[in-house]
């Protein structure tokens, strides 16, 4: 039912496809919208688009920036030998505040699920492993979730990487099982990348 007319019932449905965004927040987001000044919603509207436009992946490692290395990768203090593997941005945001790893990293964007039709090609593997075949790595630290999906990917990275005489650690589980990364504490993140076991 259309009770506020075409405009804004177009604002609602597009805010609502947001991810925990329903129904009734979208109306609650909508007419916050509304009631801002014309000016304050250009910049958020332009935020938005200059965002979409300009970020795309660090050419080394993956994550998400806005320009052709992130700002990890192009610190010349932090080691390079040295790769954490993640599943997206927001894990290695979550090491980051930690304040305690100098390596580098690299994002998967995404995890095995066989039950979801998420391969080993639909995530950056084949790019993790062309890196390790241009740079002299020491250690790759798997820190994938402690999910199903996390711990399948985990095992697979390892049995890749193996042959090549890397050295790969998985972080301990002081991770709750099926724990998102990116909701840990930064104490228990750093107790479990202190922890981390070779695989
Ligand atoms: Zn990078």
């Amino acid at each position: 039912m259309n009770y506020y007319g075409q405009e804004i019932e177009n604002l609602i449905a597009e805010l609502g496809m947001l991810p925990s965004i329903g129904t009734k927040s979208a109306q609650r987001l909508a007419f916050h919208i509304l009631g801002m000044d014309e000016k304050a919603v250009e910049d958020l509207a332009n935020a938005i688009i200059s965002a979409r436009k300009n970020v795309r992946y660090c050419q080394e490692c993956f994550t998400l920036t806005d320009d052709e290395l992130c700002p990890i990768c192009s610190n010349p203090k932090r080691n390079k030998n040295i790769i954490m593997v993640v599943e997206d941005t927001r894990d290695l945001a979550a090491y980051e505040r930690t304040g305690k790893y100098q390596g580098v990293y690299h994002v998967l964007h995404g995890a095995i699920s066989p039950m979801a039709g998420v391969g080993p090609a639909d995530i950056k593997l084949k790019e993790l492993m062309q890196r390790l075949q241009k740079t002299d790595v020491e250690e790759v630290i798997i820190a994938t979730n402690s999910s199903l999906e996390g711990e399948t990917t985990a095992a697979y990275i390892s049995k890749l990487i193996k042959p090549t005489g890397i050295k790969v650690t998985r972080i301990a589980s002081g991770v709750p099982v099926g724990g998102n990364l990116e909701y840990v504490d930064e104490v228990t993140l750093d107790r479990a990348l202190e922890g981390r076991v070779e695989l």
